[in-house]
């Protein structure tokens, strides 16, 4: 059985189930230990209130559950100390590459560039500028840096879980979302009657989303179930890849559910039933994810070998960075289960990159109208997660030091956590299947 490959639809990285399950086994306790026990990947900066939804009025779908919030650390003593505000202040100051001349110059001057970078201090150990964005990245950077608009989350201390956020809101987000996949459906489009999220959605309302879904979802069934000539590499990735991620949300949320008659957070088998048994395209394109997401860790092996993980206290610091070239140097074993040259290689694909990362960078604004903050803070995380990825596959050279574009601190803390993420939905979809499987589904 081929787990990237359903139908034999996408050729590129055909691996097993079985191969991956054998990796995710190896590698998940080392994960979790990474994104759960260490701060420098346990902390999240980012703006997680304070943006408007770019495309609509998201009044009316606000999560009003406990379960929707998000405790942000107000105190500053709570955050570790290197990266308090007056920690970064000191440390502040110019980098080798970023930010670039261009961006320097114009810096406004209440921003000024100050001090210098000391001897033996780390590049993630500085204020990072990260709504200066790379023409290369494919998210729209969060705001890490600059002072007052981001909120330090303990990722710990907020899991990612079932919130009870549903309904028209979360439905709109989501086909959103998919409609970024119709590159060349004009079909579908001028069946809806909308613009591309390109310009700002008008006001088409929720008739016009709900039209827009029914095509979605056959188009959707098309793109899972039945292989297409015309249908192109880069668009079907693009699918599997919002499709994945939408599966390894939604066993999450069946994983950790709440039983609203006993009020434990325990396994809902009938919810996974519903959202994954009953679509195994879904579960495939979450494997798909985990391949994509994990070639790209490893692709970082040599980068992240000099890496300073910057944290207050030098042995958790040495601690991590052992754990992470652990980590990359059993992601990078071969075979390798995903091939990224094959994308983009045909001429007469010209401008699709370009395309795929503007289209991706709409689903990273996207985020900004999930109106849940737990639900709003994890998209947020995965959807950068994805982008780094992405980045790293399609613009970064392994085998290159000084050209490779910056990977900012909350870029590295998003996608391992999104590989963390990955690597236990795909235990959790075991779980959930060998219960299935042993006929022990009635719980
Ligand atoms: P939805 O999951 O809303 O799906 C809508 C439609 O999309 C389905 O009817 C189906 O046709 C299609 N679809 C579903 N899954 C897939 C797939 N994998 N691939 C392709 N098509 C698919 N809720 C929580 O409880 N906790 C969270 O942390 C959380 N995070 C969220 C993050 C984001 C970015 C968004 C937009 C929503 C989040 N939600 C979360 C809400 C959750 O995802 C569902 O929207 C909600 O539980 C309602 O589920 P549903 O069964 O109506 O279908």
């Amino acid at each position: 059985k081929c787990a990237i490959d359903p139908l034999a639809m996408v050729t590129d990285a055909c691996v097993s189930y079985g191969t991956i399950n054998k990796l995710n086994d190896e590698v998940y306790t080392l994960l979790q230990s990474i994104t759960q026990e260490t701060d420098f990947f346990s902390y999240y900066r980012l703006n997680l209130f304070n943006k408007e939804c770019p495309f609509w009025s998201d009044a009316n779908s606000m999560c009003g559950n406990i379960a929707c919030s998000v405790n942000t650390i107000e105190s500053e003593e709570d955050i570790p100390l290197t990266w308090r505000a007056e920690e970064l202040s000191k440390l502040e100051g110019p980098k080798a590459k970023h930010p670039p001349r261009k961006v320097q110059a114009e810096r406004p001057k209440e921003r000024p560039l100050q001090g210098t970078l000391g001897e033996g201090v780390g590049e993630s150990c500085v204020v990072e500028y990260d709504d200066e964005c790379d023409e290369r990245d494919f998210c729209v950077p969060e705001d890490e840096g600059s002072a007052g608009k981001g909120d330090y989350v303990s990722l710990v201390d907020n899991p990612e879980r079932f919130t009870g956020y549903s309904g028209e809101g979360a439905h709109q987000v989501w086909d959103a979302i998919y409609r970024e996949n119709c590159f060349m459906k004009h079909d579908a489009e001028e069946l809806a009657g909308q613009q591309s999220l390109n310009a700002p959605l008008g006001g088409g309302g929720l008739q016009a989303f709900s039209d827009f879904r029914n095509v979605l979802q056959k188009e959707s069934a098309r793109l899972d179930g039945l292989p297409l000539d015309n249908e192109c590499l880069e668009k079907r990735v693009f699918h599997r890849l919002i499709s994945g991620m939408h599966a390894s949300i939604s066993t999450h949320l069946c994983w950790d559910y709440l039983n609203q008659t006993t009020g434990n957070w325990q396994p809902n088998m009938q919810c996974f039933k519903d959202r994954l048994h009953e679509h195994p395209e879904r579960i495939s394109n979450m494997y798909f994810n985990y391949a994509l997401v994990s070639r790209a860790v490893a692709k970082l092996r040599k980068h992240l070998q000099n890496y300073t993980f910057c944290t207050s206290d030098p042995t958790q610091q040495l601690d991590t960075k052992e754990r992470v070239n652990e980590l990359t140097e059993i992601l990078s074993r071969p075979p390798q289960i995903f091939d990224e040259n094959l994308m983009f290689q045909d001429p007469s694909a010209d401008g699709l990159k370009e395309d795929f990362r503007n289209r991706f960078r709409n689903v990273s604004r996207l985020m900004d109208c999930v109106g849940c903050d737990k639900c709003r803070l994890w998209g947020k995380l995965q959807v950068n997660g994805y982008g780094t990825a992405l980045k790293v596959l399609f613009e970064y050279d392994e085998t290159k030091n000084g050209e490779n574009p910056p990977l900012r601190r909350t870029e590295l803390v998003s996608l391992i956590n999104t590989l963390g993420r990955i690597s236990h939905s795909i235990a959790a979809a075991r779980s959930f299947e060998e219960a299935i499987e042993a006929g022990n589904d009635n719980a």
